[in-house]
């Protein structure tokens, strides 16, 4: 690691929009603690400037980047390498780069089997039913089969799509369905893991599953929102006495595998969920 200067390293996250992201300050709190000089900054990319952006990332001075929201598949024709992992997950959230060379990879899918692994001892005892179909459902099916899941099945408003999806993550075991509420009111009673991989239920008054139909959920159930903010549908959840998660702990441990890309060096766990913490509160 290192640029052979005294000047700051840089990282930074790419995607668009980026503004309101909380990895800026879990990344610096995680730097600070490991006394490294670097920073880690906002990339607002447009798709027309991405292979520019990644041209960029081949400075001295730059370790690497997260990539996110719209580029990170689009990303992995621009890289030198990319792990077999981000491959079959479709996207890659982290760059590395080392003397030159460019090398994608994937810490979502680490990121949502430790957060779940730490509240959840048997995982692969679980139905899971997942909500939505796109990139984070997909880290979140490669995280339960990794975890030993054998029933998963995924819900999405548009039923092609979550058909595809199935198709595509071959020879994993699959079943697809739409996310109407006959269907879900269907499904949801042999499910004892609910994941939310929409992204509806960030706004107030927004919920990807109706109350009622949380109701029929098996009594020892875990629910879970990648939304990192606790959403109406985790507060229905815990209304009804059921386990939740929220997507903090995922997003803290992608980054806490992305910092140790980076840096070689373990990451300061504590110091960045402190920090994510607090940037969450900020943007209540
Ligand atoms: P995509 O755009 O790839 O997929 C969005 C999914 O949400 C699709 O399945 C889409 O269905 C569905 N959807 C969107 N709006 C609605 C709606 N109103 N009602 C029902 N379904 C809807 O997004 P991602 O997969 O990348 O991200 C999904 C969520 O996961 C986001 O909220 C994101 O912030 C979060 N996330 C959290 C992470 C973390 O670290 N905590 C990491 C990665 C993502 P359709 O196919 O029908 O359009």
């Amino acid at each position: 690691m290192g640029a052979g200067s005294t000047d700051p390293l840089r990282l930074g996250l790419i995607g668009d929009p980026v503004a309101h992201s909380i990895s800026p300050a879990m990344q610096g709190a995680g730097l600070a603690a490991l006394g490294i000089t670097a920073t880690y900054e906002l990339w607002p990319t447009p798709t027309c400037q991405l292979p520019a952006r990644i041209a960029g990332l081949r400075a001295p001075d730059v370790l690497g980047a997260n990539v996110t929201v719209p580029h990170k598949g689009a990303v992995m024709d621009l890289l030198d390498e990319v792990s077999p992992l981000a491959r079959r997950a479709g996207a890659v959230n982290t760059i590395v780069h080392r003397d030159g060379v460019l090398s994608g990879d994937n810490t979502d899918v680490h990121g949502f089997a430790t957060g779940l692994g730490a509240v959840c001892r048997n995982p692969g005892s679980r139905a899971a039913l997942i909500l939505g179909a796109g990139g984070a459902a997909r880290a979140v099916i490669l995280a339960l089969e990794a975890m030993g899941v054998a029933r998963i099945t995924i819900a999405n408003r548009t039923p092609e799509r979550a058909a595809r999806l199935a198709e595509d993550l071959r020879p994993t075991s699959l079943r697809a369905t739409g996310a109407d509420a006959a269907t879900l009111a269907r499904e949801i009673r042999s499910a004892s893991l609910l994941v939310n991989a929409t992204s509806a239920g960030w706004h107030p008054g927004e919920t990807p599953v109706a109350p009622e139909l949380l109701r029929l959920l098996p009594r020892n159930a875990i629910v879970v929102d990648l939304t990192y903010r606790d959403t109406e549908f985790l507060r229905n959840a815990r209304l009804l006495g059921l386990r939740t998660l929220d997507g903090l702990p995922m997003l803290v441990h992608q980054g806490a595998r992305a910092l140790a890309l980076w840096t070689g060096r373990p990451a300061p766990l504590a110091a960045m969920l402190a920090a994510a913490e607090r940037a969450r509160e900020e943007r209540r």
